[in-house]
């Protein structure tokens, strides 16, 4: 069974802007989907509805069998969400901003999940330092560790490496494809044709709100 379905999504903000219009998806488990659409297509709206960050106001969301309405609690916890901005505290460690977000999803501490998180992302040497110390990419990896310490199934990558230098964005590859073989699911939206082609099993592309075609990476190319 799929881990995400969306059915007839749509989101009209209140100045009358209809950001999504009947969106209709469904994601694999342990597949990576790439949501490709230019600026302004309504990729972050999706993922904000998704998440629970902006209500949507018509169709069904469901994480893992949970009505993300009805049974927000429960369909919330599967997710982590990468924003694009950098949200972390400038003077805290890595250690504590990662064990610090488990407590919000209610989790008990576990000091286990937070080293090995940090491990997978090669941040176990900088455990220690203050995160306005690191470079960019680890502050990015930072991001990742912190999505990740409720342990969800499902990630939501928004537009991971917007802006970032060819070596930073090959580094965050490289980590998205690591965190696959774990076993978790990830989504993420790009406007790079290329990063969509380089990371995805599947594209979705999306434009002005609608879901234009969902395809097989491979055959992605015929059809644009
Ligand atoms: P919702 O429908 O989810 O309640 P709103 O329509 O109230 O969302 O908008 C939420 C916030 O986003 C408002 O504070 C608004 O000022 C801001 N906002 C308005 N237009 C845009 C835009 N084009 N891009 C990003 N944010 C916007
Ligand atoms: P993307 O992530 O693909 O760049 P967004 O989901 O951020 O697209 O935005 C989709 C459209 O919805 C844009 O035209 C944007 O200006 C508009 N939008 C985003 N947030 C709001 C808001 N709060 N109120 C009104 N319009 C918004």
């Amino acid at each position: 069974d799929p881990i995400l379905v969306l059915s007839g999504v749509s989101k009209t903000y209140k100045n009358g802007f209809e950001a999504l219009k009947g969106v209709d998806l469904s994601i694999r488990r342990g597949e990576i989907f790439a949501l490709l659409g230019p600026n302004g297509a309504g990729k972050t709206t999706l993922i904000s509805a998704v998440c629970g960050i902006v209500s949507f106001t018509g169709g069904t969301i469901t994480v893992g069998g949970h009505d993300n309405r009805r049974d927000y609690k429960a369909a919330r916890a599967m997710i982590g969400l990468v924003p694009q901005e950098l949200t972390t505290d400038a003077f805290e460690t890595v250690w504590d901003t990662v064990s610090f977000t488990r407590g919000l999803f209610g989790k008990p501490r576990n000091d286990a999940v937070v080293e090995r998180t940090l491990r997978d992302l090669s941040l176990w040497e900088k455990k220690d330092s203050k995160i306005m110390t690191l470079s960019g990419g680890m502050k990015r990896r930072v991001l990742i560790a912190k999505a990740l310490a409720h342990e969800p199934e499902l990630l939501f990558l928004d537009e991971p490496t917007a802006g970032v230098d060819v070596t930073l964005r090959r580094d965050m590859w490289e980590v998205v494809r690591r965190l696959r073989e774990n076993g978790t699911t990830i989504i993420l939206t790009t406007h790079y044709i290329e990063e969509a082609e380089e990371m995805a099993d599947r594209v979705g592309v999306i434009a002005r709100g609608q879901l234009l075609l969902v395809e097989e990476k491979s055959r992605l190319m015929e059809k644009l």
